[in-house]
């Protein structure tokens, strides 16, 4: 039985291994499966899609500014005003509040080419000075040959805010250049945009200019920081300032992040939308962890339930292994166990016990006659009847045939053919064939004592001698040894 052990431990490790096995190989590649197609998804369909989006309000919200500004450097009242040599400053202070009030811009402005007053809603603030750092942006503007830029900038006439000024170039006729015209949007307008955006989209958004400096982010601290200094994005800056748009992958912190570029020409600034992998994966983790769970418990319930079953059958086997199937009682098998224990008791605790062998008299003739059916029947009987007459500790076997052992535990010589006796008459009292009454069955006994050097075939020897000698003696009859 031991072999059976360590097959069935072998048996239940090899299934555990081929269920545990399977079950974590299907479940991390379909894992990595749904992983990848939905990284590929996000990283091709879904961020590209955000900045297409964010471009478009983007659009539309920093270009009515733009087509403000384009009225004002196209308005033939700025044009005339400046040319005929800005002769009522209060006419285009008039003319600046009202586009204030009108388009609910933060501010607007027109600057002269010729006199460099800086005319403003609030009156000609001050001349500028192109040839300081503050002011060599109109030289700029000037000299460019795009009808407007957009800067982004300390507006010392506010107190310092940042402020994206649309500037525009104001040309006369032939296209001579009178100054620069345009509004001024509060930068805390456009990043609480941004902030919309990322809270609605769930991703870091940001600005760029050509240069990789952060224009316009959500939080505006880092406004001025260069995507060049920034960890994980210094590597590939160069690579996405020089992208119209598309889609990469780098590593922050050790963290992949996904990112889409898309440049914007209006304002030649580039819109970064990025998402960390780990929350994309998050949700699917979850899924595969609790798959693993269930999984697992699943698993080892079935295994459970295998090795459950299997000691059922071994118990089984080891029952049927030691059992007489026709009686029930317990086989020479079971009879050689027994005895072994018996006689090692007896070795220990000097307790004796004694031997019965009894043997169905004449039982041939009776299967002859009564058919075979009949004779298992009577068998039955017969050793449910002498199993009755026993104690709990007395072990009663079938040595085969119709030959029964018993061992009577803690029991003389005496005390055990008072008993086979009972037996013998019990049985030859009953009527085994009720249409036959006459037909009785008898037993006979050889019963034995166990003594000081006794081992098992010296007991039965003698046991055996006995029940020869009742035989002899006629049958039907108890005899000791
Ligand atoms: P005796 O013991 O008195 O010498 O005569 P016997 O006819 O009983 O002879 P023996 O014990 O040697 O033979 C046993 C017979 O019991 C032989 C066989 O026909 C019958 N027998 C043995 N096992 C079974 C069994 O399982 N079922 C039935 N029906 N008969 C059995
Ligand atoms: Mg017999």
């Amino acid at each position: 039985m031991r072999g059976f052990s360590s097959l069935r431990a072998r048996l239940i490790g090899l299934v555990t291994i081929i269920l545990i096995g399977g079950f974590l190989a299907t479940n991390i590649l379909s894992y990595q499966n749904s992983r990848d197609t939905l990284l590929a998804e996000v990283l091709n369909y879904q961020l590209p899609l955000s900045s297409n989006n964010i471009y478009s309000e983007i659009q539309a919200d920093l270009l009515q500014p733009i087509v403000i500004s384009s009225l004002m450097a196209h308005d033939t009242f700025v044009q005339d005003w400046a040319l005929e040599g800005e002769k009522d400053p209060e006419k285009m202070i008039r003319y600046l509040k009202e586009i204030q009030k009108k388009y609910e811009v933060f501010t607007d402005y027109f600057i002269s080419n010729q006199t460099l007053n800086y005319y403003h809603p609030s009156g000609i603030s001050r001349k500028i000075e192109p040839s300081t750092l503050e002011d060599n942006w109109f030289v700029r503007v000037r000299d460019m040959s795009e009808p407007y830029e957009v800067n982004v900038d300390y507006n010392v006439e506010e107190g310092g805010a940042i402020t994206i000024f649309i500037n525009y170039r104001v040309l006369d006729a032939r296209g001579n250049f009178l100054g620069v015209t345009g509004v001024g949007l509060g930068l805390e307008s456009v990043a609480r945009l941004v902030k919309e955006y990322q809270e609605n989209f769930h991703r870091r958004i940001y600005f760029v200019d050509n240069g990789g400096n952060v224009t316009v982010r959500s939080d505006e601290e880092k406004i001025g920081e260069r995507i060049q200094d920034m960890p994980g994005l210094k590597d590939i800056a160069p690579e996405l300032l020089g992208m119209d748009h598309g889609s990469l992958t780098y590593e922050r912190n050790g963290e992949p992040v996904l990112l889409t570029v898309r440049y914007i020409p209006e304002l030649n600034w580039r819109v970064l939308v990025e998402l960390d992998e780990g929350d994309i994966t998050e949700a699917i983790e979850a899924v595969f962890l609790r798959n693993l769970v269930i999984g697992l418990f699943v698993i080892i319930l079935t295994i459970l339930l295998i090795a459950y079953t299997i000691s059922i059958f071994q118990r089984q086997l080891e029952k049927m292994a030691v059992t007489d199937k026709l009686t029930g009682l317990g086989n020479r098998q079971a009879f050689d166990i027994s005895m072994i224990q018996a006689i090692s008791r007896f070795k220990r605790t000097k307790e004796p016990f004694s031997l019965i062998l009894m043997d169905v008299d004449k039982f041939k003739p009776i299967n002859d006659t009564k058919g075979h059916l009949a004779g298992d029947i009577a068998i039955c009987q017969i050793a449910l009847k002498a199993r009755s007459l026993l104690r709990d500790s007395d072990v009663m076997c079938r040595w085969g045939g119709d030959e029964f052992a018993i061992i009577m535990a803690n029991c003389s010589v005496e005390d055990a053919r008072r008993l086979a006796e009972k037996i013998r008459l019990d049985i030859v009292e009953h009527c085994f064939f009720p249409d036959d009454p006459s037909l009785r069955i008898s037993i006979s006994f050889g019963v034995s004592e166990i003594r000081k050097d006794d081992e098992e075939a010296t007991i039965l020897a003698r046991s055996d001698g006995a029940l020869y000698s009742a035989k002899d003696k006629g049958r039907n009859r108890t005899e000791t040894a």
